[in-house]
């Protein structure tokens, strides 16, 4: 029977569950919340197609970065709902308009994530923003070549896994097809999100979570509807600071092949890390890291020259100040102790038994003194910077 890559390796991108023929492919969870592809022995024939499209087995051509810019949207309100400087928003408000598809992430109604297929603007609006949990691909790779096929023009944004997942399944580049990878610190399993929700709040439906955007920083705001539920910042809330620390990533993310400066997408949207500032006026809070990688990907720009803030910066300056861009996150010390209490017991007693949820106790503590001077300095530093 085939062998695919085991749990360890396994990015959980689902292209072969997408390409498999026979429909033989599950991806499943195991004891640590980790997915990895389950055949099913009477349905598989042993074709060989899973195993040539897996990206970690036959990893797809990447691209030398061909520049690299510090950027943003020009409109400040549009900026707003996004992460960073409001790119991916940018590229897939103008797919839209141009009658295309934009692949990308939202909230289920069951508050986990996915990548769906987005057609209007005011579905767009619930793509804005990173949601660090795994999104699952389900059968968009499928769908993409549908549209591929049809001469319909797409945009797909996720992380560089998916992204490797998509060409795997396609065989080929389309001309129609634009993509953007993240760049990824990695994500935790979205079964640690439902557990973590198990204990947040009773029942999922309609919950989302901004963890974090331009005003706000790295600040999360549960919601149910449009309700706020939980409003806490990265440190005093045990599922973020385990997420930030990179303590409870998909066990691939540690060794993800990857996290490089060498990229398999047109485009690579990121923060800009250690931008040297010097001499450069009016930048916002969180400028966005945009890398060109491909002609494809330098054109989109060029098309959005008037819409979007550009300063080209050298690559090696993005390489420096961006630790993904040169290795994968490593393991937190904290990792194998919690891995074994999460098999045992379920997430929140893992963070629990680690000291997490104490720290981030303490750290509410300091957070809720400390947020209101926070908002006055960073107000202060907007009125005079900000724009
Ligand atoms: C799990 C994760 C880890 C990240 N780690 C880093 C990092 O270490 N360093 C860094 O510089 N940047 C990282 N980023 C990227 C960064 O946070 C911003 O997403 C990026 O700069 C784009 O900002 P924007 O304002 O242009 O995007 P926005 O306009 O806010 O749009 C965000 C886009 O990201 C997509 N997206 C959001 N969450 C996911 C997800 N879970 N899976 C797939 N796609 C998703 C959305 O569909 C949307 O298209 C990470 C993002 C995620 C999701």
């Amino acid at each position: 029977m085939i062998a695919l890559c085991d749990t360890a390796r396994c990015v959980a991108c689902g292209a072969c569950e997408q390409i498999c023929p026979r429909d033989a492919i599950r991806l499943r969870e195991d004891s640590s919340g980790f997915l990895s592809p389950q055949i099913d022995p009477g349905k598989c024939v042993s074709c060989g197609a899973c195993r040539k499209i897996c990206p970690v087995l036959t990893p797809p051509d990447a691209h030398d970065i061909l520049a690299c810019y510090a950027g943003w949207t020009a409109n400040r309100q549009e900026r707003r709902g996004s992460s960073s400087g409001g790119i991916a928003y940018a590229i897939s408000k103008k797919t839209i308009h141009d009658g295309g598809v934009v692949f990308a992430c939202r909230y289920t109604s069951d508050g986990e994530v996915e990548q769906t297929c987005i057609e209007t603007l005011d579905e767009l609006e619930a793509a804005r923003g990173s949601k660090y949990l795994k999104s699952a691909a389900k059968d968009t790779y499928r769908r993409t070549k549908a549209f591929l096929e049809k001469g319909r023009k797409v945009l797909w944004i996720g992380t560089p896994c998916q992204i490797a997942g998509l060409y795997g399944c396609l065989g080929k580049r389309y001309g129609n097809l634009l993509t953007v990878d993240l760049i990824c610190h990695g994500a935790p399993p979205a079964r640690y999100w439902r557990e973590y929700l198990d204990h947040l709040v009773s029942g999922h439906r309609g919950i989302t979570c901004s963890f974090r955007d331009n005003t706000n920083g790295y600040c999360m705001f549960v919601r149910s509807g449009k309700k706020l539920l939980l409003k806490r910042d990265w440190k005093s809330d045990p599922y973020f600071y385990a997420f930030m620390y990179g303590i409870d990533l998909n066990e691939s993310c540690y060794s993800c092949p990857f996290a490089s400066a060498e990229r398999i997408a047109d485009l690579t949207l990121g923060d800009f890390w250690g931008l040297d500032r010097k001499g450069l006026e009016r930048v916002p809070f969180f400028p966005s890291m945009i890398l060109v990688n491909t002609q494809s990907g330098r054109k989109i720009l060029d098309v959005l020259q008037n819409e979007l803030v550009l300063i080209e910066r050298d690559v090696s300056e993005a390489v420096a100040g961006n630790a993904q861009l040169r290795q994968p996150t490593p393991r937190h010390a904290l990792r194998g102790p919690f891995l074994d209490s999460y098999r045992q017991k379920g997430f929140y007693a893992a963070l629990k038994e680690t000291g997490i949820t104490e720290t981030c106790r303490k750290n509410l503590l300091k957070y809720r003194i400390k947020q209101p001077l926070y908002f006055f300095y960073k107000n202060l530093w907007k009125s005079s910077k900000d724009f």
